[in-house]
Formats: structure tokens, sequence, C-alpha cells
């Protein structure tokens, strides 16, 4: 990796910056989880089915199995000769001229082609009258109607949702191989910065960003590791930076402008290389991205809107393509704008945004500053304007980021 001169910060447009990054991921090697673990994690192999499901024929309502030759003319009386509850089978054919009390779920004794439902019968016990007739194979569920055995039914790739853990079960599978998911280490930075329970001295703030950026992490699909906060020393940093490289990849926020106490560029290029240190948007302009130790690090600012931000756009997406997944965009839409919004002409802005599905408008959640995290809590999408112009105005339509849905594309 390229280390960047140290004096003349170069910005880069927010894709190039999001391709230079995910460039750096590829997914990571498979794991064997319990299924429901699984959940939320990519396929890494086939899956194929252990059995025909359901292994067996069975009836799909309750009521009874006939030979349904037998029912040429309706209605008939015929003899109960057996009853076949769920969970247990006839062990003697049925013989022609009778019927078997049958459950949802139960197996079709040899002999029977079809099933009258109760509803369609007078209910009897040891002689039932058939009110109505069935054609061969009605309310059967045949063997393998859902699973062949050996058929591919989970392709390597897919992510498991609860439909697919519940394939997997009754394809007999209790555990599958999946992606792995990237463990995150996630670091604080700035002698100001206190932990939640602390009380807050003269010149102190709770410590928003490791949290917001920990659950971030985790609404990812990652595991993350939330380390402490770093004071604004080299050594501080270098400590910090060194066990946070144990871990898959690692966030860190503040400490990557041009004060005089911002060492994380400086730590970085040290114990690894750092990247670009610019990105032409607001907010967060200053954003650092390089590796430590042969890790990947995420340097993001540390206004907590900004922070949280350029996780989501920048962060987020590789998080997902280390996890395997090859969606890694947010559904984007067009709305109108019902608010003038105004911007710095030379950046790409993002607004945190209320965006009205049903009336296709939307508005920002006001002021929009980086350190105003209500203006990130209160949003459900962002307006995403590009360089150039120095205002929205109402009325125009704008690109919209809808940060609640998942990743379409
Ligand atoms: P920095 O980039 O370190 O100069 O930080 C920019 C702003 O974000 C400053 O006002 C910091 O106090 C604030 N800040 C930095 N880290 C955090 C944090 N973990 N939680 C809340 N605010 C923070
Ligand atoms: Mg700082």
């Amino acid at each position: 990796m390229r280390t960047a001169p140290r004096a003349e910060p170069r910005a880069l447009t927010v894709d190039e910056a999001l391709a230079r990054i995910l460039e750096r991921f590829t997914p990571l090697p498979a794991e064997e989880q319990p299924i429901l673990d699984a959940l939320g994690q990519v396929l890494d192999e086939d899956v194929r089915a252990a059995n025909d499901v359901p292994p067996f024929a069975n009836s799909a309502m309750d009521g009874y199995a006939v030979r349904a030759a037998e029912l040429a003319i309706t209605p008939v009386l015929l003899p109960i000769a057996m009853e076949i509850p769920a969970g247990s089978a006839a062990t003697t054919p049925l013989q022609p001229g009778s019927v078997a009390r049958i459950m949802t779920g139960a197996p079709l004794p040899a002999g029977a082609d079809a099933v009258v439902r109760v509803e369609d019968t007078d209910g009897g016990e040891r002689v039932v009258e058939i009110r109505k007739a069935v054609a061969g194979g009605e309310n059967v569920r045949a063997a393998g109607e859902d699973l062949r055995k050996g058929e591919l039914v989970l392709q390597r790739g897919l992510v498991v949702r609860a439909a697919e853990v519940g394939v997997l079960a009754t394809a007999g599978r209790a555990s599958v191989h999946v992606v792995r998911r990237p463990r995150v280490a996630v670091l604080s930075t700035g002698d100001e910065v206190v932990e939640v329970h602390e009380a807050l001295e003269p010149g102190k703030i709770r410590d928003a960003n490791r949290w917001s950026l920990a659950a971030a992490v985790r609404a990812a699909g990652g595991i993350a590791v939330p380390l402490g906060i770093a004071r604004d020393t080299a050594d501080d940093l270098r400590r910090a930076l060194r066990r946070a490289a144990e871990e898959d990849v690692i966030v860190t926020s503040g400490g990557v402008s041009v004060g005089d106490y911002d060492f994380v560029k400086t730590v970085v290029g040290e114990l690894g290389a750092m990247d670009f240190w610019t990105i032409a948007m607001r907010p967060g302009k200053p954003v650092a991205f390089g590796e430590v130790l042969d890790k990947p690090i995420f340097g993001l600012p540390g206004n907590p809107v900004s922070a949280l931000l350029t996780f989501e756009l920048f962060a987020r997406p590789a998080l997902l393509k280390l996890q395997g997944r090859t969606r890694l965009r947010r559904p984007r839409v067009t709305a109108r704008l019902t608010e003038d919004v105004p911007k710095p002409p030379h950046l790409r802005f993002f607004a945190r945004a209320i965006y009205d599905s049903a009336n296709g408008t939307v508005r920002s959640t006001g002021p929009q500053g980086s350190g105003i995290l209500r203006s990130m809590a209160l949003a459900n999408a962002l307006i995403d304007l590009p360089i150039g112009p120095s205002l929205a105005k109402a009325g125009s339509e704008v690109t919209v980021i809808l940060t609640d849905a998942p990743e379409d594309r």
C-alpha cells in the first residue's frame, strides 16, 4: 500500500474512496455454524437434501384415507379399519372397502391413494358416511414434493434467512459452512473523551462514537470488539493500535484532522501505511484509510455524525464484502425536497433526512451540524447532493439513500 505525502492531503471523491476501499477486501474464510447462528451469514457450500422432504406420502388434512375409486357414488358408508395419528405409521395395508381415520401429517397407509376431509363426512368413528368423492392423490402430499434426496436445495452465496434455516433443518443439517463474520476493533481517541459512567469534569465529553460505531458494526453483521479510549499521545495510540490489530478490521474515531494532537495518521504510517486522508464530502471530510500490522484501518472523524456517516458509506460496504455479500449498495430513490437545503458547493453533501414513501417527499432532520447526533437519530435516509450547487431548492428532485433498508445491489 502506497503512503500518501504527509504535507498536502489529496482529496478523493466519495466514489473513488469507496472503490479503493472495496479493492482491499475479499471474503473471509468459512466457518461451521449451528444453523440458527448462521442467520444473516453467506453460505459457503452447496446444500443438498439428505432425504426426501416430506420423507413419505402423507395426509394434508384431518380426514379419512380412501381408495378414490371406491367413492364413485356418494354418499357412501364405509367401515373404519384403522386410525393413524401423526407420528405413527400403519403396519398393515388398507383393505379394499374400508377407510382409515387419518390426521394431518400422518403417512398414507398402503393401498390408500387419497384423503377425504373430515368436513366432507359425518365424522364417524367406526363407520363413516362419506359425502363427497375425491380424485386420486387429492389431499395427499407426495414424498419428496418439497425436496428430493440429493437435490441441490441452497446454493453457495445465498444469505441465510429464517426460511433457509428451516430448509437446512428439513434437509438434515444441524450446522452449515458460512463465511465468517469479521471481528472489528472499535477504538475512540481523545483526551477529552470519557467513559459513559464517568462524571463530566470541565472540558470532558462522553464517548458516543465507540458505542454508535460498535452498534453499526453489529448491524452490518460484524462482531464488535470495543477497545477503550486512546489518549492523544503517539505512545498510547501505538499501544492501542497494536492491540486493535489482533482483530480483522480496525475502526477508530477522532484524531485524523490537522490539529496538533491528531496522531492517528502519523502512528498508522509508522505501524503500517496510510492510504488517503481526505474525501470531498461533508460531513466527514477527514477520513483515513490504511493498514496497521497488515490489518485494514478506518480512521474516521471524531464528530459523532461524521463518524457514523462515514462508517455507513465506507466501512459498512467493506464489512459486507468481507462476509461474502455481493449486494453492497443501499437502495436509492428520487424524492421531492420539501425545503431548501444549503450545502458547501465544492463538497458532496449528505443531509440526514426523513423520507416519506407515501408522498415521495423528503426533508432534512433539522440542524445539520457534524456534532448534532440527533440529526442522525431522527433520520431514515440521507439526501445525497452532488458537488457543484450551493443549494438544493425546495420542490426539486433529489437522490435519497434509504439507510434503513437492506442493500439491494
Ligand atoms: P477530532 O477529530 O479528534 O478533532 O474530534 C472532532 C470532534 O469530535 C471534537 O469535538 C471531539 O471532542 C469530538 N469527538 C471525538 N471523539 C469523540 C467520541 N468518541 N465521542 C463523542 N465525540 C467525540
Ligand atoms: Mg481528538
